[in-house]
């Protein structure tokens, strides 16, 4: 039953992947309604919407990628394969009852700040028009899928499509199949089609450090454990794969250790190990450091090598023609089908979508002469009340993003309550915190190994990589509580209204 000392925020979710479906989640609890979820695709999960292609996994533990109220107790593996986490998101849709809370195939086109009414309008694409209180932009951050600039790629006459735009109307069984990419994508896809097509060849522009964890199953007796005494090992769970996670990768990516020597000791090895054939070892040993990358997790990679229809071609692609892939050697590679894994521009985040804040501040004009920036991760100056989940500088590199938008999310409650109470009618960080934090970031990336010289589509058109560089924990702590002094509020007039 709704607090009648409460007013009553208008929430709207810009997205209905995995952190907008947390923050509905997270109003309800609050018990809030008034909120509502948009969505542009035409279903819900976001990128384990997007993604279908045959191999998906996540490399992020199971017990770690899921909602801590939500705890799945039937996860089949210690990586889940994507098709289950679709379906664990659509199941949380559905438990707390979200469906009539979310617009399908609804793109936002903008959202302008009402400077003397404290309200966002928002406009979608089609042209409906809607008021609200807060923004949470929920758009994730690998959404664009990105198509290479090779020569000649619409000349293919076979069927040609981006690893998150799979088209499962096209056979693959006994056909030539190439795939572009050596990313997470790439290798999952290698795995998921290797002795699927008649010939599959994966094609190597860079490559990359695997780290061999191998994907347990759970048994019977663990899924049988988890359903009856869930409310105790689920958070034994939690803790011991987050502190696993973040006291390895997540020390050794930001600052130089024992830690980082591990990792890399082991991606080595596992190369030195797995692939005995000299000359295919040097093929697959990458120039960079590992990590440097997004690290690629899982084993059984390598050894698909030895199969006589699984081919690793590492000559550049020259052009593309109507029969195939044509590599600098002048070979003509005849192929039915392409599958570019060639990822994402990732720098987009909230855009396309537009918004206009405090003094008609655009959006695209801040984050158009700079990279995009944020305070804390959280929150961009001259937008009133408006909160980002998984914005800029959010990716720790191999981290559970669950965790991460739980703490952004639980942040931007805190205002929404703070607002409830009739305490604020808007808040922003400063120019200043933000550019204080935007300094302070640049100062830690020096000791990040994503700068210590690789391409990756962590780094912007500045050449910095847009991530966190710092420890995990760090985040929770500076997001604990809001600084004063880094925001700028205003009180509520007494005339402003309640909607309640
Ligand atoms: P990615 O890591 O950006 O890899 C793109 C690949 O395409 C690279 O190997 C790149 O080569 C290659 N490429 C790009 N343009 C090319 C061109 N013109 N010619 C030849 N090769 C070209 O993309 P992704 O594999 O889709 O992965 C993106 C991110 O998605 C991952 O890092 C991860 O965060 C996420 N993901 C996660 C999972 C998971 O399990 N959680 C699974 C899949 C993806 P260069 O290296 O030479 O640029």
């Amino acid at each position: 039953m709704s607090d009648p000392q409460l007013r009553t925020p208008r929430v709207a979710i810009i997205g209905a992947g995995m952190s907008g479906i947390g923050m509905g989640c997270d109003l309800r609890r609050a018990g809030i309604e008034t909120f509502r979820i948009f969505e542009k695709w035409d279903g819900v999960g976001g990128t384990w919407h997007a993604n279908t292609y045959p191999g998906l996994h996540c490399d992020v533990p199971s017990r770690n990628y899921q909602f801590r109220f939500a705890p799945n107790p039937n996860w089949s593996r210690v990586f889940s394969p994507g098709p289950e986490i679709r379906a664990y998101l659509e199941r949380v849709v559905d438990d707390f009852q979200l469906r009539d809370r979310i617009s399908l195939r609804t793109e936002v086109d903008e959202a302008v700040w009402d400077e003397d009414r404290h309200v966002w309008t928002l406009t979608t694409k089609a042209g409906e028009v809607s008021e609200w209180d807060f923004v949470i932009t929920a758009c994730g951050g690998l959404v664009e899928t990105r198509t290479p600039d090779i020569p000649g790629l619409d000349d293919f006459e076979g069927a040609r499509f981006h690893s998150a735009e799979w088209d499962h109307s096209v056979p693959l069984e006994g056909k030539r199949v190439a795939v572009i990419g050596t990313g997470s994508t790439g290798m999952q896809i290698t795995k998921g089609l290797a002795g699927v097509a008649g010939h599959f060849e994966l094609y190597q522009r860079t490559p990359q450090w695997i780290l061999p964890i191998p994907n347990r199953r759970y048994t019977r007796l663990t899924k049988w454990a988890m359903r009856r005494f869930g409310d105790q090992l689920e958070p034994l769970f939690f803790a011991g794969h987050q502190k696993l996670t973040e006291g390895s990768f997540g020390v050794a990516v930001v600052q130089p250790g024992w830690q980082r020597r591990l990792l890399s000791w082991m991606c080595r090895k596992h190369l030195d190990w797995t692939v005995r054939d000299p000359e295919l070892r040097r093929r697959f040993t990458p120039d960079d450091l590992p990590m440097c990358k997004r690290l690629i997790i899982g084993t059984g990679f390598y050894q698909l090598f030895r199969r006589p229809d699984v081919e690793l071609v590492d000559v550049g692609i020259d052009h593309i023609e109507a029969r195939g892939i044509v590599t600098t050697d002048g070979v003509l590679h005849e192929q039915d089908v392409i599958v570019t894994a060639t990822g994402f521009n990732a720098h987009q985040f909230v855009r396309p979508m537009e918004l206009v804040g405090l003094e008609g501040r655009r959006l695209s004009d801040a984050w158009g002469e700079r990279e995009p920036y944020g305070y804390r991760s959280v929150a961009i100056p001259g937008f009133p009340n408006v909160f980002m989940l998984i914005g800029p500088h959010s990716p720790f590199g191999n981290q559970s993003l669950f965790i991460i938008s739980e703490t952004q999310r639980a942040f931007a409650m805190g205002w929404i309550e703070r607002w409830r109470r009739g305490e604020i009618a808007w808040a922003t960080p400063t120019d200043e915190a933000a550019e204080r934090f935007n300094a302070e970031m640049k100062q830690a990336l020096p000791n990040t190994i994503w700068t210590s010289g690789c391409s990756s589509w962590y780094i912007g058109k500045d050449g910095l990589p847009s991530v966190w560089p710092w420890q995990a924990s760090h985040h929770r702590e500076i997001l604990r509580e809001p600084e004063p002094a880094d925001w700028r509020v205003e009180q509520p007039r007494e005339r402003e209204p309640a909607h309640a």
